[in-house]
């Protein structure tokens, strides 16, 4: 696939691996991608293309996860996996970074004595630099405490030639008890302004079309910055300055935080033309009981009133969220509250997850309380169910209706197709015939199903 290529000049690392390949592996989030990104663009700077897999590399970079996935049991299975690929070449070299290298750099460097490099999250920029240190004096462990800079001079290889994610903060301050994002991400940290739009504009002076502004808490972007003297939230005068972006077509962002949802921010979602009609605003569970124990910050009401702000404030809103099934004490009763909400808000997707303890979190010592496997996977099942008719019943308001489609890549099923999303954030499928990857084109929606839709060119 075509990639963009961002170099910053003013970087001077020599190049160093010529005709070495490389491969970035990823668990989890967005936020992860990105990171990988950029990872690849410093590998890039430093002489060393792409593997097409894992096999095909000389240098492999695993970056971990411990919030989406089974993190710890599968991050030892492929290391111990991995210990084969190393052996097969001495000049392999492989590396380890993310949340779960912040967290347990100990455990990684002890299960797993053949990684070379086990780094960080907030050690990224560094990676070449740790390369090249464990080249000259074997394997090394490097991870900072605490956060030194946002890394927004990398350069990043983009999988994608028309949307790309930027990053406009890290870190996070609120302490859900589930998550460990606080503990290795560190608190949070806002990119100057000046510094996101510059990004911006390179990139869509380089071809791209649609951002997405990424944040563990995006709509408290800004609170630690000191601007003419104050300090507030700007998540809102930050689309605005983005919307202004000449040839951007697209403005989206992810994960915003209930309680953190300002009118301002929805005035301006709805007002701006670029930024899209899609919110997304994660539940976890609609149970006063569980939130609290999650340690949220807000009410099964309170989180109502923001999806009426929403629907109110936004014109024809897509609404997504997150749910957490099973958290430690859940009963029928909180679950049912949950089934509640989502028939009453009527999201257009839900993205649904079974609780799993994370080491290094206050839910996972709430062992006394954990729920049942079976209990979870009939809960979850029950869950699906009712938002696949939901879904399905959003998705077919667009039937019918024209809409902008920015198309994204080929179908994964046929060559004949096309796919993308339109505004609200809906995969869209197209014929391929006379439109091509980068059209950002109006379409005839003409069919849906619960996840996708189908659409014709006007
Ligand atoms: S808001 Fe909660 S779930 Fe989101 S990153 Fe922060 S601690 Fe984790």
């Amino acid at each position: 696939m075509k990639t963009t290529l961002e170099i910053n000049r003013s970087k001077k690392i020599k190049p160093s691996r010529y005709g070495l390949k490389y491969f970035v592996k990823t668990f989890g989030c967005q936020m992860n991608e990105h990171d990988s990104e950029r990872i690849a663009g410093l590998f890039e700077q430093d002489g060393m293309s792409k593997a097409s897999s894992i096999d095909d590399s000389d240098i492999l970079f695993i970056n971990t996860c411990t919030i989406r996935e089974n993190a710890d049991d599968k991050l030892y299975g492929t290391l111990g996996q991995l210990k084969i690929w190393k052996n097969a070449n001495s000049k392999r070299k492989l590396l380890v970074g993310g949340c779960a290298a912040q967290k347990d750099k100990e455990l990684v460097r002890n299960r797993a004595p053949w990684v070379d490099v086990v780094m960080g999250t907030h050690n990224l920029t560094d990676v070449v630099h740790l390369l090249n240190q464990s080249e000259d004096w074997g394997p090394i462990t490097e991870v900072t405490e605490g956060i030194k800079t946002l890394p927004t001079d990398a350069p990043s290889i983009r999988e994608s030639e028309v949307s790309a994610l930027v990053t406009i903060q890290i870190g996070c301050d609120n302490s859900c008890t589930f998550c460990i994002v606080p503990s290795v991400r560190g608190p949070e940290i806002s990119r100057r302004p000046s510094d996101i739009l510059n990004e911006v504009s390179n990139l869509v002076d380089s071809g791209i079309k649609e951002i997405t502004l990424l944040g563990q808490n995006v709509n408290s972007y800004g609170r630690d910055l000191k601007i003419n003297g104050k300090s507030k939230p700007y998540f809102s005068e930050l689309l605005h300055i983005l919307n202004d972006v000449k040839d951007l077509k697209r403005i989206r962002f992810t994960s915003p935080h209930p309680k953190d949802f300002k009118d301002n921010t929805l005035i301006s979602v709805n007002e701006l033309d670029k930024v899209t009609n899609q919110i997304h605003i994660p539940l976890q569970s609609g149970s006063n009981t569980v939130l609290r124990k999650m340690q949220r910050g807000y009410s099964k009401k309170k989180f109502l009133e923001k999806v009426d702000l929403a629907k109110n404030t936004i014109n024809d809103v897509s609404l997504t969220t997150d749910v957490i099934v099973g958290f430690p004490g859940e009963t029928d009763e909180d679950f049912e509250e949950t089934l509640s909400v989502l028939r009453y808000s009527k999201f257009d997707a839900v993205y649904m997850f079974k609780f799993s303890p994370r080491p290094g979190t206050k839910a996972s010592d709430y062992k006394d309380e954990f729920i049942d496997k079976s209990i979870i996977d009939d809960r979850f099942m029950k869950l699906k169910e009712l938002q696949t008719e939901i879904s399905h019943q959003r998705y077919k308001r667009f039937i019918g209706t024209n809409q902008m489609l920015l198309v994204e890549n080929y179908s994964k099923k046929s060559n004949n197709y096309l796919t993308g999303k339109i505004d609200g954030g809906q995969t869209t499928h197209i014929s391929s015939n006379n439109i091509k990857i980068g059209d950002y084109v109006k379409v005839l929606i003409t069919e849906a199903t619960p996840f996708a839709l189908k659409s014709e060119l006007v």
